[in-house]
């Protein structure tokens, strides 16, 4: 079946009036279900792929992204964000007790984090992000 492609603003307001409605689904499938159903009142042809919506609500202010992941690797190398595919930043941390440095990568984008047992996504959780009351 020929598909088409909706505009990033047309997925992102699909999106949000979904987490206005359930506040928050537990799966990158089922989001990309309710969004494809929201999308095809406005063409019957619209999808979005899983990652690309996963990228649309990463850059929205209106989604707070839960990531489960398991344990990877620890000599895999990473350089790129596993969600966003943003860089990575190193990050040296103390630790209180004993004083040992641990070295942990972050993406500021997305708020993945990894340390030395390197955790591959393997779940995401949609959150609808509380309005800041100021
Ligand atoms: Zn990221």
């Amino acid at each position: 079946m020929k598909q088409n492609f909706p505009s990033d603003k047309q997925v992102e307001t699909a999106l949000n009036q979904i987490l206005k409605k359930f506040r928050s689904v537990n799966s990158q499938n089922k989001l990309k279900k309710i969004v494809d159903k929201e999308l095809s009142k406005k063409d019957k042809k619209f999808s979005v792929s899983a990652g690309r919506l996963r990228n649309i609500a990463i850059n929205s202010d209106f989604v707070k992204l839960e990531i489960h992941s398991r344990e990877g690797d620890p000599k895999k190398i990473m350089n790129k964000c596993p969600v966003c595919e943003s860089s990575l930043k190193r990050v040296k941390n103390l630790t209180i007790w004993g004083g040992k440095v641990t070295l942990e990568f972050r993406c500021t984008k997305c708020g993945y984090w990894t340390g030395k047992k390197k955790r591959i996504p393997t779940r995401y959780i949609f959150h609808l992000k509380k309005k800041k009351t100021n």
